[in-house]
């Protein structure tokens, strides 16, 4: 594998995204960037200043004082506020409900893209997960992936991992919010959701993550022209 390559994914939640990334890094040998988690991060802090995430002049305040940071080891997402480790925090509730409307801030995404960009520099072959990574922040990357599934594939999924975590049964409520939050994050003026020209397109409502895999290193293999 040519040392260096550069993996873009995006896609919506629920499509696997995340696992996958993950699981092409490690059998890649390279590291993984995990861009959701730095909105994510601003995201906690914005909620943690009392700021509406609605308000976009408070939020890009608070977002330019941010300090943050996330590591690049697929097994271990860690992602620090300040100085402190946030990575589980980061995954709960409260801030799952406003990452769209910080992420919808147009100095939010500015301040995030320039440190995405700077952060998936050589040496070394990454994967960089997100939603615009393709379109915006790294549109020369070599090897462009878009993951897609139906909106109840991803709410099936997401409900499942719920119930599995203890948290309620409640598949109607999940489609609701990947409803809600596929609509935000493909409409919004700066960096809406979609797939690069020159993506390759995978569907995995009908696959599974080791076949998803598998398809990806594939790809990489052919567009990077070399084998690890
Ligand atoms: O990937 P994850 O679900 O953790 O991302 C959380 C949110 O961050 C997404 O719903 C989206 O609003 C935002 N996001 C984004 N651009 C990215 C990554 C995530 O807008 N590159």
């Amino acid at each position: 594998m040519s040392s260096d390559v550069v993996v873009a994914i995006d896609g919506p939640a629920g499509t696997g995204k995340s696992s996958v990334s993950k699981g092409l890094a490690r059998a890649l040998g390279a590291r993984y960037l995990d861009t959701g988690a730095m909105y994510r991060i601003v995201t906690l802090a914005v909620l943690r200043a009392g700021v509406d995430p609605a308000d976009a002049d408070a939020v890009e305040r608070v977002a330019s004082a941010t300090r943050l940071s996330v590591g690049y080891d697929p097994d271990r997402v860690s992602c620090y506020l300040a100085g402190e480790d946030v990575s589980a925090e980061i995954r709960g509730d409260s801030v799952t409900r406003a990452v769209s409307a910080v992420s919808s801030v147009p100095a939010v995404r500015a301040r995030l893209v320039a440190l995405q960009r700077a952060m998936a520099e050589g040496p070394g072959a990454v994967v960089v997960e997100g939603r615009d990574i393709g379109t915006v922040v790294l549109p020369a990357a070599p090897v462009k992936i878009f993951l897609t599934a139906s909106a109840e594939t991803r709410a099936r999924r997401r409900n499942d991992q719920n119930v599995a975590s203890g948290l309620a049964d409640d598949y109607e409520g999940v489609l609701a919010d990947v409803r809600r939050r596929d609509h935000l994050d493909s409409t919004r003026p700066v960096s809406p959701l979609r797939a690069a020209p020159d993506a390759v397109v995978f569907d995995t409502s009908d696959m599974t993550e080791d076949q998803v895999i598998a398809h990806l290193l594939e790809l990489v293999r052919q567009r990077s022209g070399a084998v690890r």
